[in-house]
């Protein structure tokens, strides 16, 4: 089974108009969509829900108002400031509640329970390319990384099952907890990024990061005729480095067009936009079956 993630370190690089057309190139593959804070590949894909689950994890605290006896220790104890005092009562603020437990242990009238908590929701859908795995938490939610890890591996199983060997994943932006999950495992890290001194410095960040996992690096330049030479320069870095560049994807209105109409590059374009990107996942299947 081999899985390919695509990330950029940065949001609007590109990525998901990328994922969207490997997503029809690939026939034969389980997709998933890692980025569980705002997800968007559903708005390419449209997908049909066959099944939703609970995502549950992590614990919050819960005063019960009949048992607290008002002495004040959980407000004294809890570092995080997630206990608010009112005029008569205590209670916590869930959203700055850290779930460590310690107003639960030190209460001395076992007011406060620690239920698990509802962090969002995921979903196996059909696609017209194949099975998504995606997933929406909760505003605010944390454990976004337990949730990817999650979806990974339901997408693995299906893919098992269906006799597939490949599992294409869009990543979360940025270099945090939900990316690093992202990471855990992977054949391949498809970075995308785009020649402005930003995209740049996201580029080698996320980079370093795959680097430190041993994972290897493909990297796909978007809209590089918007300034060449940083383009060339993405190039040498990815070359001193030892990073395949696939691609160098144009800037054209036509992928926005695609997006508006709802459909992937690769769908409203049958010319050179398509070509390049049939020889970048060519060459990208190439370089996870040359690992
Ligand atoms: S420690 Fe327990 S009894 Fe004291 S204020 Fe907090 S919840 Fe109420
Ligand atoms: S579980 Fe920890 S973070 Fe949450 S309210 Fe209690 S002491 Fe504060």
């Amino acid at each position: 089974m081999h899985e390919i993630v695509i990330i950029s370190g940065k949001g609007g690089a590109g990525k998901t108009s990328i994922t969207g057309a490997f997503a029809q190139l690939a026939q034969g593959a389980v997709l998933c969509d890692l980025d569980v804070d705002a997800p968007d590949l559903h708005l390419l894909l449209d997908p049909k829900k066959e099944s939703e689950h609970e995502f549950w994890s992590g614990n919050e605290a819960i005063i019960d108002p009949a048992k607290c006896e008002k002495c004040g220790l959980c407000f004294d104890m809890c570092r995080f400031n997630a206990i608010e005092e009112t005029e008569d009562s205590f209670q916590v603020a869930p959203f700055r509640c850290e779930g460590c437990k310690v107003c639960v242990e030190f209460c001395p009238a076992d007011a406060i329970s620690f239920p698990k908590r509802h962090c969002g929701q995921w979903y196996i859908s059909t696609t017209r390319f194949d099975t998504m795995v995606h997933a929406q938490l909760f505003p605010g939610e944390e454990n976004s990384g337990r949730l990817v890890t999650l979806l990974k591996q339901e997408a693995k199983k299906i893919a098992e099952a269906k006799g597939f060997d490949l599992v294409l994943c869009d990543g979360a932006p940025g270099i945090g907890c939900p990316v690093i999950s992202s990471l855990a495992g992977t054949d391949l890290a498809l970075l995308v990024t785009e020649p402005t001194p930003s995209g740049i410095h996201d580029l080698k960040r996320v980079a370093e990061l795959c680097d430190g996992f041993k994972i290897q690096v493909a990297v796909l330049i978007n809209k590089w005729d918007v300034n060449p030479e940083l383009s060339d320069n993405i190039e040498k870095y990815c070359q001193s480095k030892g990073y395949s560049v696939i691609c160098r994807f144009p800037h054209d209105r036509a992928v926005t067009d695609a997006m508006v109409n709802r459909k992937v590059i690769t769908e409203y374009d049958n010319g050179a936009l398509k070509k390049t990107l049939e020889t970048a996942w060519a060459d990208t299947v190439s370089l996870l079956k040359s690992k």
